[in-house]
């Protein structure tokens, strides 16, 4: 928000305000809060803004939920830090801790749409990666090495029992996706040659819905990136291999923040039998 538009946003709250006498001593003091907090987001104390963030963190959750803070101290090594998942047994209403590590969860960067925050999870239910419009590329070890050494680790390592990729509506990843034209010029450094990932799924949308306009097939595509993602991770021989065994699931979900809508679905496939000789 520029200094100008912030000015003249509050000076027409006051003089609105003003001009509803009744409302005066609420209003004034609505004024003045209003007034600190947009001053500090037009400020951008962003240290402040941190600092009294984990200052609610550690008071409302940390100091609150002292067996799970105790339970994750506790772990001496990454590896147990994420494998316990805190679970409650509804039967018994006792809780409990398992050493199982249930998700690993692939969500956009978009501030908007914080898996932890969406499904309501805690430190140690979840290992999360993030990135634009959620992607799963293919496996190659030269040019992805940041998303498949996590889906290494998780699968491998913590023994995930599933792997869950989260779309979502009004991504701008994926917009991005459905307006570039990869055409062989370029206007980023990074985001076409990433989102170009998910450009099956892109292919699939104009087929299937041509003559929707952009936004109803960003909609299409938000949730066709994600199965273009599952099926990226059966190129991952440790994901093949958990899928075979039964030791680990895929899922898709989308997460609609606009009418407020959880979608969930898995993944059908089927692994070819080895080739005998
Ligand atoms: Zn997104």
């Amino acid at each position: 928000m520029g200094d100008k538009t912030y000015e003249e946003a509050i000076e027409g709250l006051k003089k609105l305000l003003s001009e509803k006498g009744e409302l005066k001593a609420a209003a004034a003091a609505k004024v003045d809060q209003v007034t600190a907090e947009l001053k500090t987001s037009a400020s951008g104390d962003s240290v402040e803004r941190l600092k009294q963030g984990f200052i609610h963190f550690k008071k409302e959750k940390y100091e609150k939920n002292p067996a799970l803070y105790a339970e994750l101290a506790k772990a001496k090594a990454p590896r147990y830090t994420l494998q316990y998942m805190y679970c409650y047994n509804t039967f018994s209403s006792t809780k409990c801790w398992s050493n199982l590590l249930q998700y690993m969860i692939v969500a956009c960067s978009d501030s908007r749409v914080c898996p932890s925050h969406v499904l309501d999870m805690q430190p140690g239910e979840a290992f999360v990666v993030r990135n634009v419009a959620n992607m799963v590329p293919p496996y190659d070890q030269i040019k992805y090495a940041g998303i498949g050494s996590a889906v290494e680790y998780a699968v491998l390592h913590l023994k995930v029992q599933e792997i869950v990729v989260i779309g979502h509506s009004a991504c701008g990843g994926i917009k991005g996706l459905m307006s570039f034209p990869f055409d062989g010029t370029t206007s980023t450094d990074f985001i076409e040659e990433w989102v170009k990932i998910g450009i099956h799924a892109k292919k699939k949308v104009l087929a299937d819905h041509a003559s929707e306009p952009l936004g109803a097939q960003c909609t299409h595509c938000e949730k066709e990136a994600v199965n273009v993602s599952l099926g990226n991770l059966l190129s991952y021989p440790f994901v093949r291999n958990g899928l075979a065994n039964k030791t680990l699931a895929l899922k898709g979900a989308y997460y609609d923040f606009v009418k407020g809508t959880f979608e969930l679905w898995s993944l059908n496939f089927e692994l070819s039998s080895p080739l005998s000789v």
